[in-house]
């Protein structure tokens, strides 16, 4: 399937039978910690950048393909910014007739500000987006942002969105070691999310490889900092474990591929699925590295499987990389 990938295990969605609209690294924004490289180039353009009607039959097809239970949540999220495609309000909305499981929308929240974003966003019944900063300078360093949104309009088209929707918002947090978890930038950002009014704010770490080798995420002591001045509501949401389903996929290496672009897995993950999944794990590593649809990106001294076209810098790839060398890989 080129749109739909999983269910994944999320950390705050259960099994997330995740929606992918735009083409990898669609983003307006550049943040430092990204799983899926760097975003070459910026852009903030809404558009159909694929037929919203070929999404549609591939979500019908999966939800027929995956057995009751399987999925806890619908959630469009993936290669970059969801709600760049001017056609997201219309999938929610079809969506929304095709099941009663609830539907999540992954945002930067970075275009809330345009009212037609926020009125496709009305439907869903969680929206997550993300604030890492309550000062521009260090919106600019973490984020990374287009030059159209500035963190004043990213606030506000927040609130905005606050004011009219129903549903739950919950704000992401990432940490990222001594940039936004010290105590006058967790000041400043909890200044800032006392203005919105999220219902719940999530405390996320940088755990799978981030766009720049520098970024680390914070320790303990930083975590229970930003408890401590987030307040009540923030919850330090940690890493999902769990399967990542390709049961209902006629290709399950194109499935895993599906997976890797969208949401790189750590080595060991990646080898637990193949096991799961009957495959010859070896043999299905030296495929997916020598075919050249994945690749390996190392950060923290852990091997992470990624897909094609990533940009990310000091990578070290599949192809100057054996699988072989793992440590699991030729388990069978
Ligand atoms: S983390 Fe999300 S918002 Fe940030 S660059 Fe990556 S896709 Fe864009």
């Amino acid at each position: 399937m080129k749109y739909v990938f999983g269910p994944v295990p999320s950390r705050r969605l259960g099994q997330s039978l995740g929606i992918d609209t735009i083409p990898l690294k669609t983003c307006n924004w550049n943040c430092v910690y990204c799983q899926l490289g760097r975003s070459v180039p910026l852009t903030n353009q809404r558009q159909e950048y694929y037929p919203r009607e070929k999404i549609l039959l591939e979500i019908r097809q999966a939800l027929e393909a995956h057995t009751a239970g399987g999925i806890d949540w619908i959630t469009f999220v993936g290669s970059g910014e969801p709600t760049l495609h001017s056609g997201l309000g219309w999938l929610i909305q079809e969506v929304k007739g095709l099941t009663d499981l609830p539907v999540a929308v992954i945002t930067n929240g970075s275009t809330l500000y345009q009212q037609d974003v926020r009125s496709d966003l009305g439907a869903a019944d969680a929206v997550l987006p993300t604030l890492d900063a309550g000062k521009p300078w260090l919106y600019q360093k973490i984020n990374r942002p287009h030059p159209e949104i500035t963190l004043e309009r990213l606030l506000e088209g927040m609130r905005a969105f606050r004011d009219g929707y129903a549903g739950q918002l919950w704000v992401e947090v990432m940490l990222v070691c001594g940039l936004n978890d010290t105590e006058i930038a967790l000041t400043d950002i909890a200044a800032a999310l006392q203005t919105i009014q999220p219902d719940e704010i999530h405390l996320n770490l940088p755990t799978r490889p981030p766009a720049e080798t520098w970024v680390r995420p914070t320790d303990d002591a930083g975590l229970l900092r930003a408890q401590a001045i987030l307040g009540a509501t923030a919850r330090v949401v940690h890493p999902a474990s769990g399967s990542f389903d390709v049961s209902g996929a006629a290709d399950l290496n194109e499935a895993i591929v599906g997976i890797l672009t969208r949401h790189p897995m750590r080595e060991d993950e990646l080898i637990r699925t193949l096991d799961e999944s009957h495959q010859d794990v070896h043999q299905a590593l030296s495929r997916l590295a020598s075919s050249g649809r994945a690749q390996v990106v190392e950060r923290y001294g852990v091997r992470f499987w990624g897909g094609p076209g990533t940009v990310f810098p000091d990578e070290t790839h599949s192809q100057r990389t054996s699988p072989g060398s793992s440590r699991k890989s030729n388990r069978k």
